[in-house]
This record gives C-alpha cells, structure tokens and sequence, in this order.
C-alpha cells in the first residue's frame, strides 16, 4: 500500500490551517509539562467552552457539556448528545504522563563541595539522552497543615537550570567498552543543584546552603520533600523543525499530543448524535496502577452519575458499554530511516502520512494487544475516508524488536470496542520527540469525525 504525504493532499487553506493550529499546540505544550499544570489548563479551556462540573447539574439535557476531576491528575468530560447514553457514547482516552525524572523521596546530598538531588526515572528512557542538557524542576509541595506549594524553577528567561553531569570522552574508555544499559546507570542520574558553601557550617555546608535557600525561597524543609511530587523535565519551549517548518519538536508529546488534538475535537463540537466523551488520564507510563490511572473505577463513577442525573439507572452501565466505541489516542512510532532494521517497512506507519489506525502494538506474540474486530476496524475506515481523514495502517516494528503497551484495555475489558489510533512520533520518549504538524492536525480531524458520526 502506497502511503501519500499529507502536504500533496492538502489545498493552501488546509495546510494554513494545520499550521495555525498547531501553533496553538506548540505554545500550550510549552506551558503545561506536568500532569497537574495540563490539566488545570484543560479545565479553563473547558470552562470557557461552557463546560460546567458534575455536581453543578441537577438533570442532564442534550447539549449540555460535563466535567469532573480526579485528584487533580486525572480528567472526565462528557458533551451529551442526542440519543440516551444507553444507547452508546464515542470515547477517546489519551494520556497526560510523560517520561521523566523524579526527585526521590530524600534526594539533597553533598559530594566533593557539589550538591545534587538524586533522581528516578519514571517511565521508559534511555538514560544517556537525559545527561549534559538543561533540566527545569516542578514541584507540588503539600505541608503537614495541607497547605500546597507549586514551585516551578528553568522555565522563565533568565532562570538558572539544572543538569545532569556526563563523563569526558577523555576518560571514558572503559565506559565506551560498556552496553548502553550499563553505561549509564540510574543511579548516576544525580541532578547538579549547586555548589556554594554556607561558611557558618562545618557539615554539608553546600547542603545547608541549599537548604536555607528552600526555607527562604519555597518555605519548606528538607522533610517536605517526604509528602511532595517533582518532576524534572527538559527545559524551554517546543520548537517547529525543519526550513519548511513542517514538524514539531519538544518534550512530552507522548502523549500530549493525543490529549491536545482529542480534547479540542471534543471542545469544538456542536449538536451531535451520540454522546462524547474525552477521558485524559495519568500514570500510563508506569503501568496505570494507581488511583488516577486508567485502571482507577472513577470512570465508573463518573458513568453511574451521568446515568442517574439523565433520568436512567447506574445499572444500565453495561448497555452504555455493549454500545459504545472507544478509541484509545496514544502515539505511534513512525519508520526512522536511520534505524529501518527495527521496522517492517510496509507495515510501519511513516511520518507526515496522517495519523495511524493501529490493528496491533503487542510484541511477539501480540503480547498485551487488545485486537480490534475487523468489523470495528471497518467501521474507522469508513468514518475516515467518508471524512476525507488523512490517515494510514501502521504496526509497532519488526515482529520480534519488542512492543508496547496503551490504556486501550482498560476499555476494551469493559466490552467496550477500543482500537488504537494516534499520532506517529519520531524519538519516542527522548527529551525532544518529533511529530509532523500534517500528522496532529489529521488527528484533530480524525477525532472530531469519530464523536460527530452517529
Ligand atoms: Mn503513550
Ligand atoms: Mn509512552
């Protein structure tokens, strides 16, 4: 099958368009690097929109536009359509987390007059890519009384940074002998923090500086970072690449970019058939274990409210699920030329060639892959040529090069038909990932045809 570049298929007005928007994209990506900072954008944008809290609504009526939030990590949005829930919604669900590295819980130490805060790094990485560059720090800090801090340091112009140190190629021999994986162990991933002593100390004096700069600066103490979230992440804006200004470049657009282009599909509805909802969750990189995950029953909730308040029964949830279909929005890889023996190059989606429709992402044997029935397979197609969607087929890579795992089950286990489709992604999981702006408007494109056909 013969895969066309989305630029030939486009008029001017349609590739002005995919740029204005993905200008759009580029600045909000920017701004909110964390979970908690993209969410609390995604609402406001939601508020402005009209959308309005659960418990803000006595009865649901067609038209109107739901939210609720789980923990601050974890978003539901409803925009209720014109047929009962029972008889079946359109969902899409993407993820807000990304690869990065978190402050252990007790992470200020000194060593030869250098302070750092060690690290671990949440998600898969290659470690060495997140060495000898500028870092930023975020942090939520909850005290003792519940008092909550929000403290950001590496974004501003005129910030310091942070980084993490690598070893001189001078005297790297036996390093250069070494597996990559053993090259560069976790444990290395130590953040340089400073290096002025406090003189009236004798003991860690760098440390104590330090110290004394948290108490005066963010008012906590070294104990606070017990009950605290920071994250380290690449520093400064996400960027367009290329002379043509084709692609887009910057940190956590797996899968920011699903969650951006789904969100605003959702947000630019008008009247529509079948109910919409847009589910933005945390902790996919590590598995969805945890309370605001996809695995979380706040979904479920969430369900069991909308039912009663449309006048219907939480126990007709299972006919809400029979009848529903689902798309799980997460980055796909895209062919890299400069590593084409990883790939199956005519199963393997390519950048700038829309977005992908994904039958499986499962290693070997499939391994962990929800496997969408032909039928519903049949049923995106058709939505997206009748759309005239720039899209393509795409699969993971070579059969036994590995896999990869997305929150489509988690839906699917519910009897709920869930495929993956999402954007192709150059340097997945990297501090800088690449995408084609032709490839995330085609997403927008291809998520506001699913929730408006019927
Ligand atoms: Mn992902
Ligand atoms: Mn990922």
């Amino acid at each position: 099958m013969e895969r066309q570049s989305t630029w030939l298929k486009w008029n001017q007005e349609g590739k002005n368009k995919a740029l204005e928007f993905c200008d759009r994209y580029k600045s909000f990506l920017s701004e909110n690097k964390t979970v908690r900072k993209f969410l609390q954008a995604c609402v406001k944008a939601a508020e402005e929109s009209g959308y309005r809290r659960l418990e803000d609504y006595q009865q649901l009526r067609c038209g109107d536009k739901v939210y609720q939030v789980n923990r601050n990590k974890q978003l539901f949005l409803c925009q209720v359509g014109s047929h009962p829930l029972i008889s079946g919604s359109r969902i899409i669900a993407a993820h807000i987390d990304s690869p990065r590295l978190d402050l252990k819980t007790i992470p200020l130490y000194e060593e030869e007059n250098l302070a750092f805060f060690k690290t671990c790094y949440y998600g898969g990485i290659k470690k060495y890519q997140w060495l000898s560059i500028p870092l930023s720090v975020y942090g939520t800090i909850v005290l003792k009384n519940g008092e909550k801090k929000e403290v950001c340091l590496g974004e501003k112009p005129g910030d310091p940074v942070f980084t993490i140190t690598d070893l001189l190629p001078h005297l790297a021999k036996d390093q250069m002998k070494k597996t990559i994986e053993e090259g560069f162990p976790g444990e290395n991933l130590n953040l340089l923090v400073g290096s002025i002593p406090d003189s009236r100390e004798e003991k860690e004096p760098v440390k104590n500086f330090l110290l004394r700069w948290l108490k005066e600066h963010w008012g906590i103490q070294e104990e606070d970072f017990i009950s605290s979230e920071f994250e380290v992440v690449p520093s400064g804006p996400a960027r367009d690449v290329g002379f043509d200004r084709s692609m887009l470049a910057g940190y956590g657009q797996d899968d920011r970019v699903c969650a951006y282009t789904a969100f605003f599909a959702l947000l630019g509805l008008s009247q529509i058939p079948r109910s919409a909802f847009c589910i933005l969750t945390d902790q996919e990189e590590i598995g969805s274990y945890g309370a605001t995950s996809a695995q979380s029953s706040f979904f479920q909730f969430f369900l069991e409210e909308l039912l009663e308040k449309e006048g219907g029964s939480s126990r007709e949830k299972r006919l809400f699920f029979q009848n529903s279909r689902a798309i799980s929005a997460d980055v796909a890889t895209a062919l890299d030329p400069n590593y084409r023996d990883a790939y199956d190059p005519r199963n393997a989606a390519r950048l700038g060639c829309g977005v992908v429709l994904e039958r499986t992402i499962g290693g070997r044997g499939k391994a962990g892959s929800v496997e969408p029935t032909a039928e519903y397979l049949a049923y995106l197609r058709h939505i997206f040529d009748k759309n005239q969607i720039s899209w393509q087929p795409g699969e993971m890579g070579k059969v036994e090069q590995g896999g990869g795992g997305t929150i489509s089950t988690y839906f699917a286990r519910l009897n709920i038909d869930t495929a993956d489709c999402g954007v192709p992604v150059l340097s997945m999981h990297a501090p800088f990932e690449v995408t084609s702006k032709a490839d995330i408007y085609s997403a927008f494109q291809a998520y506001t045809a699913f929730y408006q056909e019927g």
